[in-house]
């Protein structure tokens, strides 16, 4: 049985991929995760089935965390006229209610919420 640590639920979107992967490197799990690269992350988590991605994951690797990360500006929510506070606070309650799916049906993972902005700099809320 093949085992990795984590699985990674990321926005698609080009501009935040090198900043991603550098920092999930930098937290020493490089080529120890899934990676799962979808429009919006863990937006519409359930009716997209994003959800059960994440539970592949768990099933094939058993993998100890999840990583949901979102990002500054992104178009599966279009607030990128808002001010970058306005787009983490509604992107962070969709992170929030995802980490509640998972916790509830497997409460010994470790969830981490994350936020890119632009400039590369990465948030763990
Ligand atoms: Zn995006």
């Amino acid at each position: 049985m093949s085992r990795c640590h984590a699985c990674v639920l990321t926005c698609m979107d080009y501009r935040i991929q090198y900043p991603v992967s550098r920092w999930l490197e930098n937290k020493g799990l490089k080529e120890n995760y899934d990676y799962i690269a979808l429009p919006g992350a863990s937006r519409n988590f359930l009716s997209e089935g994003k959800v059960a991605m994440i539970e592949t994951s768990i099933r094939l690797h058993q993998i100890k965390e999840v990583y949901l990360i979102h990002h500054e500006d992104c178009g599966a929510y279009g607030l990128g006229n808002l001010p970058v506070e306005e787009q983490l606070k509604r992107q962070e309650e969709d992170m929030r209610q995802a980490a509640q799916v998972i916790k509830a049906r497997y409460p010994h993972l470790v969830i981490h919420l994350v936020f890119v902005h632009l400039d590369g700099s990465i948030l763990e809320v």
